[in-house]
């Protein structure tokens, strides 16, 4: 449930009633046109700005997010770096979104820390005063939505089905927990969070929600990266939130974290073909035109090609990783890690079965 919208008007004019001038507006006038409150980000709450530390691929508390309007009432967010990192195929910091509607607004993505989610706050409001009515997370990763701890009772979390296991399981959210601090540190707040649980379970068949002449579909087209990816269309802007399917633009590859290469290059081969034409927001970078994706498709066409002859010559697992070079691909700077050490061996696994 949602608070019912007030609508402000100005007291003006000067009202005569029974002859007695009165001029006075009611103080409660002042600021009537939302009483959504996101306590979390106020009573003593202070943005504070850091360094970025090196030893992190993007530091959480140095990052300043920023909004771009893609289409009329449809915003992405994104680290004001990205555009210029991830060109030169280094991550940047998780992006997201909202789209805004005549009854209100549907945040995609809550962040990874209360800094990131009060920031995302901050854009919306800097855009419409009309209250946050949903928040959609495109995957269980802590960087898509920690930030839903920091929520108030009255937005509705929207989740796939694979996503609230994964939440809902205090092991694996544990688990998420621990490999986000090891990523990005045990002094960015990560802690703060807590597992939150959907309000809108999406199945397979996917979900839509009109905001007031302006509809959203969030789809789960397939397996991405996790059991349990959402991507959030806007129909009439075109515009196609990804997740993390699509990390980032070219030279960005996917990170096969739970295997299942086969399954995520049909997803990634189809998403021209559904959306033609789209505007695509990746999970970490500016908006990409959807045509772009091939390339993380091609990749995935030769990282498999590579291991299955690996695999049919006999070789063993660092020998597949050896000879798994593809020079084509050799640009993102999580070269060693993304490739050599996480798909080699998940494609292996996955071919080897
Ligand atoms: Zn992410």
């Amino acid at each position: 449930m949602h608070m019912p919208r007030l609508h402000a008007f100005a007291l003006t004019s000067v009202i005569t009633l029974a002859g007695i001038a009165c001029s006075a507006a009611p103080e409660q006038e002042e600021d009537a046109t939302n009483t959504q409150a996101f306590t979390a980000c106020e009573d003593g709450f202070e943005l504070d700005i850091t360094a970025p530390n090196p030893a992190y691929a993007w530091t959480p508390n140095a990052v300043t997010l920023m909004s771009e309007e893609l289409s009329s009432g449809v915003f992405a967010i994104y680290d004001q770096n990205a555009a210029s990192v991830t060109k030169d195929g280094i991550p940047a910091a998780t992006s997201g979104g909202f789209v805004i509607g005549d009854d209100g607004v549907l945040l995609v993505e809550t962040m990874i820390n209360r800094q990131l989610f009060c920031q995302t706050i901050d854009l919306v409001r800097a855009q419409t005063d009309l209250p946050v009515l949903y928040a959609v997370n495109t995957s269980h990763h802590g960087d898509h939505s920690y930030g839903n701890a920091f929520l108030p009772d009255d937005v509705q979390v929207v989740q796939h089905r694979g996503t609230v296991d994964f939440i809902t399981d205090p092991d694996a959210f544990a688990g998420d927990i621990a490999f986000m601090k090891a990523n990005f540190g045990a002094d960015q707040g990560i802690d703060e969070s807590s597992a939150v649980t959907a309000d809108v379970i999406v199945d397979d068949e996917g979900w839509s929600v009109d905001l007031g002449n302006r509809p959203v579909e969030v789809l789960h087209i397939g397996f991405g990266q996790t059991d349990g990816d959402l991507f959030v269309h806007v129909p009439d802007a075109n515009v196609l939130w990804s997740g993390n399917p699509i990390v980032a633009r070219a030279p960005a590859l996917p990170w096969l974290l739970d295997g299942h290469a086969r399954e995520v290059r049909e997803t990634l081969a189809s998403l021209e073909t559904l959306f033609p034409g789209a505007t695509l927001i990746p999970g970490h970078d500016t908006a990409i035109a959807v045509s772009d994706t091939d390339f993380a498709v091609r990749y995935l066409d030769a990282l498999i090609a590579s291991v299955q002859a690996s695999i049919d010559a006999g070789m063993t697992l660092d020998e597949a990783v050896a000879a798994a070079t593809l020079l084509d691909y050799q640009g993102y700077a999580l070269w060693g890690w993304v490739h050599a050490v996480v798909n080699v061996p998940a494609t292996y696994v996955e071919l080897s079965e």
